[in-house]
């Protein structure tokens, strides 16, 4: 039987999809052979790489002055490939806003390597429970970029609105990416691990202003060059077949279900069962500064950690799962991603109310 998975990442999948992958996983439509056999240089394979580009264009709404690249490596490799990209030498500047666990490691891999990069403003010292004041940033004259994380998946603040910069702006989305609806021409660069809700695991979409691909540092690593994988249409050597196939029919699946308004919605009524049941506990809390709390990761707290651990065991035993919080944050978290049905949330808040009532 599968259980409610609130994974954080990889996340659950749609049942349906499953089954349609599981029919290619033998043989893909009339081809004889499955989609793990095939050449990425072949007519089929290119069809699954052109529809799965074409589905993240329709949509979020790309239009035509955004490249959308796939590459390997994760979210974790675009932390690497960006300031690779764009800063040419030491004198090249970049700023960095940390409100996270995963927008630090982006800050920490650029600062390793680059020393024009710099953090302008960081929410550590509040646990990451808030977003920066944006009329308090001071962005460096001329940098080449500025990089924020929309969602921050561990502790669950999550931007509502993003800071104009003079800059381009670059986004990690990889924990919220095709969640709502947002008008992607404010960013000029945004990238999202496949496995959270674009798909598996196995690499990351990338949406990028072309005007970029014009200046790109001859010595970035080959592979990790925006404007080649453009240039080559993602397929530069042989990129993640499979992921990018689960990645298609994850989409398509959106496209059917209504597209991002229609999950929006779905998502905002999942996030409000959680966040109205932890306002009126008197058992768990949830940390984050409410005008930011996230509508995809909703991290709580009970009042010590053995009743988080009772919790967490007594929920997996009813076949909630993966709930406890990420290991360096501690407590719980329950992840609502594009592909977690309201049912199980309900389901959830009735154990989570039933729990309080017996741990009083
Ligand atoms: C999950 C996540 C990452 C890491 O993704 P990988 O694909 O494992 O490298 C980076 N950023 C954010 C915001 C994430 O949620």
């Amino acid at each position: 039987m599968r259980v409610c998975n609130f994974s954080a990442g990889p996340t659950t999948l749609s049942e349906d999809v499953l089954k349609e992958i599981q029919k290619g996983l033998v043989e893909y439509e009339n081809t004889g052979m499955s989609v793990l056999e095939m050449s990425h240089r072949s007519q089929p394979y290119y069809d699954i790489h052109d529809e799965f580009l074409a589905l993240m264009r329709e949509l979020l709404n790309i239009n035509d002055d955004y490249e959308i690249l796939v590459m390997q490596g994760g979210a974790s490799a675009q932390f690497d490939a960006i300031p690779a990209n764009f800063l040419h030498s030491d004198k090249d500047k970049a700023d960095y806003i940390v409100t996270g666990h995963f927008s630090n490691k982006a800050w920490l891999a650029a600062k390793n390597i680059y020393k024009g990069t710099k953090c302008i403003a960081s929410t550590t010292d509040t646990g990451y429970t808030t977003i920066p004041d944006f009329k308090k940033l001071k962005f460096t004259k001329n940098a080449k970029y500025v990089h924020i994380t929309s969602n921050n998946t561990v502790y669950g603040c999550q931007y509502k609105e993003f800071p104009k910069t003079e800059a381009p702006l670059v986004c990690d989305m990889s924990s919220d990416i095709a969640s709502y609806d947002v008008d992607y021409s404010q960013f000029d660069l945004v990238y999202a691990g496949l496995q959270k809700n674009l798909g598996s695991a196995g690499g990351a979409a990338v949406i990028i202003k072309k005007d970029l691909l014009k200046n790109i540092n001859p010595k970035c690593p080959i592979t990790f060059r925006y404007d080649e994988q453009a240039r080559a249409k993602s397929i530069l050597n042989t990129p993640p077949t499979f992921t990018i196939f689960v990645a298609m029919m994850n989409l398509r699946n959106l496209k059917k279900l209504g597209g991002v308004k229609a999950i929006e919605k779905v998502n905002k009524e999942k996030a409000a069962l959680l966040y109205d049941f932890l306002d009126n506990s008197k058992l768990f809390k949830n940390r984050v500064e409410k005008k930011y709390r996230s509508i995809m990761n909703v991290p709580f707290f009970s009042p010590s950690k053995e009743m988080d651990q009772k919790f967490i065991q007594e929920a997996s035993k009813k076949g909630f799962v993966n709930l406890a919080g990420y290991s360096v944050a501690g407590g719980m978290r329950v992840s609502i991603y594009n592909n977690m049905k309201l049912e199980p949330v309900k389901k959830l808040v009735e154990f989570m109310k039933d729990f309080e009532v017996k741990n009083k």
